[in-house]
Formats: C-alpha cells, structure tokens, sequence
C-alpha cells in the first residue's frame, strides 16, 4: 500500500469512453451529501494545462516560475513544473491536506497498486481489467457477471455512493483497530515476538536502527591510519587559514590608496615563502609571487599580465583596479577556533588533506566495529577445497568479507558452522562475546528446519523477520547477550541486497554516523520492469546517461536471486516500491547508485 495516505483511497479504474468523469460528477454530491469531504486526484496527458495561454499567471510560469501559486478569496492552486520526470503517485497524494478530508478517490493511474472500482461499459466491447487486477475490489458494470468481487449497477449512481460509503466506513475501522500483525502502529521493542511477521523495507531498517547503538571506544591513530575511519570528536581549528594575508596572483602589490597613480617604483620583489618587512610609500609597488606574504603597507594586487615593467618602474595597462583585488586575508577560509567537522564524520581524501592543512598529525577515531562472520549449511563447502557431491563453495561469507572490509570493520571469520546445535548454540554465544556483531547466512527462511533456526530459537532473543521485499524476504534480526545478530537469508544475491538495505546503515549508526542514508536518483526506465504489489522489488540495474544527458537505467537481465554476476554487472539496485506494480519503458523509477559500497 502507499505510505503517505492515512485516509481511505479508491480508484476508478475504466477504458476511456466508459464515461468514468460523468459517474464521479454524479457521484461527488451523493458522497458529500452524505458527509463525505473528497480530494480527487486525476491523471492526465502530459501535454494537459490548468491554466491559460495569456493569463498572468501562465505567462509568469512560462517566463521561468517552476513554482506558481495562484491564490484568490475562494481557492487557490499550486502549479508545479516537472519537466524531468513526472512526479510519483506516493509524493502527489501527500499534496492532499489530509486532514480535511474523509476520502481520497483517484481517476487513472491504471498501474499503480491500490483498491479500485472497475466501470465497464458493455456497448463498449473492451477487455475486462479485474481477471489480471488484484487491486480491483468491485466492478460496476452494465451486464450480469459471474465474479466472486460485488457488483454494481454501473447506471445506478445511489447504489456505487452506498458502496463508496461502507467502504469508507470499513477502511476506518481497519484504521482505527489495525490487525496485530501489522508492526507499525507498534512500539519499536526488541523480540517482541518468535513468530514470522511481514514488514516493509522501511519498517526493518527503523527497527534495527532503533536497537543499534552508536560505538563509543575511540583510538587515536596517526593521520594516515584515519582514512575511512569515523571522527571521534568535533574538530576545531588551531590555526587561521590562511595563515597570513598573501597575494593570490603574480603580480605586483601598492597601496589601494595609490589606485589612479601612472606608474610605480618597484622597491622589492617577495617569492612565496619568502617575506619583505621594509616600508612601501606612495607610488611604490612591490613585485609578489601567488602565495606570497603581503608586506604590511600594500592591500592590492594588479595580475602581470596587467602590467608593463621597464627598469624597475611598473604601469598597468587597465583602469580597473579595485582596492584589496587579489588578496586572500588571514583566516578567510577559516578562522582559528572555527569548527572544520563535527563527531560523526567519515574521513576520505578531503577531509585528511583539510586535517592534514591544520596542522594535525594524528587524529582520535572511533574503533572498528568487530564483526563474527559465520557461515552456515550442510552443503556449504569452504573455497579452496576439493568439490564434492551434492555441494556448493560458500561465497556469502566472501561477499560480506569484502563489504565488511569496505565498511572498515574487524572481521572475525568464524567459517562454516557445524550443523549441531549445540555446537551453533556455543559457537553463537563465543562470538558475540568476543564481537560487536554477528552475521551468519543460510538457513533462516521462515519453514526451513535448518539447526540454525533451532539455535537461534533456543538463545531466545531473535525475531524472524519476512521483509515485502526481493531479494531478500527472510531475515532474523534480534541481540545475543546484547549484541546485534543478523541472519542473512542463504542465496548469494539475497544477502548481499539484505547486505546493503538492513547490515550498512546498521554499521554506519555504530561507527558514529547517526543520520546516514543510502543516495537514491531518479533514471528513466529504458526497458519495462516487472514488479508485483506489496514489496519493494530490488532489480540489479545498469545506469548510464543518454544522448540528451538523461539518466536512463536497465536490468542486468536474468534476476534469479541466486545470480551473483549479476551483482558484478549491476551499477545500481532498481527500487520498485510497493505501490507499483509495473514501471513501463520511459516512466521514472528510483535507482541506488552501489559506486563505493560494494
Ligand atoms: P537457505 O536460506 O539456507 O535456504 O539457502 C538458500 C540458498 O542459498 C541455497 O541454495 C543455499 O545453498 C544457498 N547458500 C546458503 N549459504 C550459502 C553460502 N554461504 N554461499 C553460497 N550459497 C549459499
Ligand atoms: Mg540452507
């Protein structure tokens, strides 16, 4: 369902000609007569214009307002310019003040998942939608049906408000008392449950964040040994940059009360590194060098090229010469005593070469995080070793080594765990004693009888999750003597995906960055990408921009969740959210560039 919509939502959902806008027209004062305050959102062509060519307000939009509000005593609109992409049917219901309105009703969006009313218009002789539309609830059409969905009398406008109306009625009280499986309207509490319980992309990720607490042992390390490391503390500046005022060209350096004067007797030259402490008077000028110290008299600098110097004696070629031109004052880029970064701050090339800049040659961090890596299965078999029958080469415990290794983690390989449960049991409660996490994969899907499963049931404090998602629906989460414990699902893609949606942003809270979130972009969909409603569908993509510099993205192909070297040739995670079932070739779709994480 869509996330932004606490109201009752219906659709009507018809072959243009069905006469769907004459049946809401009719409709509308039934369902207001009988309380109903509506919002209704239409979809039109994309040529479609609520203004008009001449108005005020359409001349002010077409001369460059991408925003235009245009208000009166009765009413007033938002018009919207969304010339890259059109805007996603989640974000356009969430334009609706919500409170005040009862019911949302919606004419188009044909592909988008949510509750409709199919119209049908026999004299029309279209294709009926409800056979291949899971999202359709009723039909109202103007022939006998032999359907399970109830019908309606597509001519009888008092009995689709009734209809209308009870399903207002039903969706509040659904609302209202929301069935205990449902996870969001519960408190955030850690195994509040053994037994399977489905949840979104977004409900997992809030969980485990709210479990996960931030490191707090700091090591202070030499510049170097910093890099991909979280800062520990907010750092300050002990110095002004620059550290002195200097010349930011070649050129030669007066005194901008002199601006004006015809020429300039050089008294000193001064290179960078280098500095001049004699006097400059009036109608002297000192030659200077980029990065130069300026001596204390002058304040300005004419660039050499501006300039005609002929024994000793300089005049410039331009009458445009502003007092302080070309100088760069101490402590103009920073202050000593300024914040440069605070706490919580991953450290990559530009934030080293700004430390190093300070002075700094050591840095105090936040440690690694320690990871126990385990990987679990009868038929899992260590890389390097003779093949044997009836097994496979464990890859996931490589896979998560790597991103492991990417995220600046301890890794502590544990290999493949026996199938004994005693043996898990001991093996499970060693490693989070020695460990701040631990990940096993395999053998968590809900129905499997693996010894895992059986382990992790009997330490008693891990959930087992099925996420609305592919790849990647089972997952166990839950703490061993208050360590984090994620139990990856087995199939080589499915934990990599699980990898990067739930262990990263998990990871990146206990290293110390609080408020990290994974890039997202739109790209327009160069092929049609299959999705089914109600779980986020994570397709291996491929980006890149077009001839007119659009982003355009498509599948690796095949999608088997078992197919790592899709992984290797994806650049990104197609996001497909829940609401969608279908995104058609040309329509935008939300892309996860996977540059820098894998
Ligand atoms: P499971 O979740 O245990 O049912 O595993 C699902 C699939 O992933 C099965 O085909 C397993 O053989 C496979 N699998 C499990 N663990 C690993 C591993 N460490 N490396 C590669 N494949 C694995
Ligand atoms: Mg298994």
């Amino acid at each position: 369902m869509t996330n932004n919509v606490s109201l009752p939502l219906l659709g009507f959902a018809a072959f243009s000609g069905t006469g769907k806008t004459t049946l809401l027209e009719a409709l509308l004062p039934k369902l207001t007569e009988a309380g109903l305050r509506i919002g209704l959102l239409k979809h039109a062509h994309h040529d479609f214009d609520v203004d008009k060519p001449g108005k005020d307000s359409y001349r002010l939009r077409k001369a460059g307002a991408s925003q235009m509000l245009i208000s009166s005593r009765n009413r007033h609109a938002l018009m919207t310019e969304t010339p890259e992409s059109e805007a996603e049917f989640d974000y356009l219901l969430s334009r609706f003040d919500q409170s005040q309105l009862d019911l949302l009703l919606v004419e188009g969006c044909k592909n988008i998942a949510f509750p409709k009313v199919e119209l049908h218009r026999k004299a029309l002789d279209k294709p009926w939608l409800y056979p291949n539309d899971d999202n359709i609830i009723a039909v109202a059409c103007d022939e006998a049906l032999d359907t399970e969905l109830p019908q309606l009398d597509l001519n009888n406008i008092d009995e689709i408000a009734q209809f209308v109306v009870a399903y207002v009625d039903l969706e509040r009280i659904k609302h209202d008392n929301p069935p205990s499986t449902q996870q969001k309207s519960k408190p955030a509490e850690c195994c509040d449950t053994l037994s399977p319980a489905t949840m979104s992309v977004t409900q997992g990720q809030q969980k485990i964040l709210s479990l996960v607490e931030q490191q707090v042992s700091t090591e202070t390390l030499s510049l170097k040994q910093c890099v991909g490391k979280v800062l520990a503390k907010d750092i300050v500046s002990p110095i002004n940059v620059p550290q002195y005022t200097n010349s930011a060209m070649d050129g030669f350096a007066i005194r901008s009360k002199d601006i004006g004067l015809a020429s300039f007797e050089i008294v000193a030259e001064v290179m960078a590194g280098h500095a001049y402490s004699g006097e400059v008077k009036t109608g002297q000028a000192v030659k200077i060098m980029t990065g130069a110290p300026m001596p204390a008299d002058v304040d300005t600098v004419i660039m050499r090229e501006q300039a005609n110097e002929v024994d000793g004696v300089v005049s410039f070629t331009t009458d445009n010469i502003k007092a302080k031109q070309n100088v760069r004052s101490a402590g103009e880029d920073l202050a000593s005593g300024q914040a440069v970064f605070t706490a919580g701050t991953r450290i990559q090339a530009p934030e080293l070469g700004m430390m190093a800049s300070l002075g700094f040659g050591q840095c105090e961090v936040l440690k690694p995080i320690k990871v126990a890596l385990f990987s679990t299965g009868d038929e899992v078999l260590e890389a390097g070793e003779e093949q044997v029958a009836n097994t496979i080469y464990d890859s996931n415990r490589y896979t998560l080594f790597a991103q492991l290794e990417r995220m600046g983690c301890d890794i502590v390989d544990y290999g493949i765990l026996e199938d004994n449960e005693q043996v898990m049991i001991d093996c499970l409660e060693k490693a989070a004693s020695e460990c701040d996490m631990v990940i096993t994969s395999g053998g968590v899907s809900v129905g499997d009888a693996d010894y895992i499963k059986l382990a992790l049931d009997k330490l008693g404090s891990i959930d087992f999750w099925r996420i609305n998602m592919r790849p990647g629906r089972p997952l166990a989460f839950g703490k061993i003597n208050e360590k984090p414990f994620f139990g990856l699902p087995g199939n080589p893609v499915a934990v990599m995906v699980s990898f990067i949606n739930f262990v990263e942003p998990a990871l990146r809270k206990m290293q110390g960055e609080e408020n990290w979130q994974a890039l997202k972009v739109q790209a327009i969909a160069a092929e049609n990408l299959r999705s089914r409603q109600g779980r986020t569908e994570f397709s291996r993509g491929v980006y890149s921009t077009n001839e007119v510099g659009q982003l355009v993205v498509r599948t690796t192909g095949k999608q088997g969740s078992g197919i790592l070297r899709s992984m290797s040739e994806a650049n990104c995670l197609i996001e497909i959210s829940p609401a969608v079932d279908t995104v058609k070739e040309g329509e935008s779709v939300t892309i996860i560039p996977l540059q820098g994480r894998l």
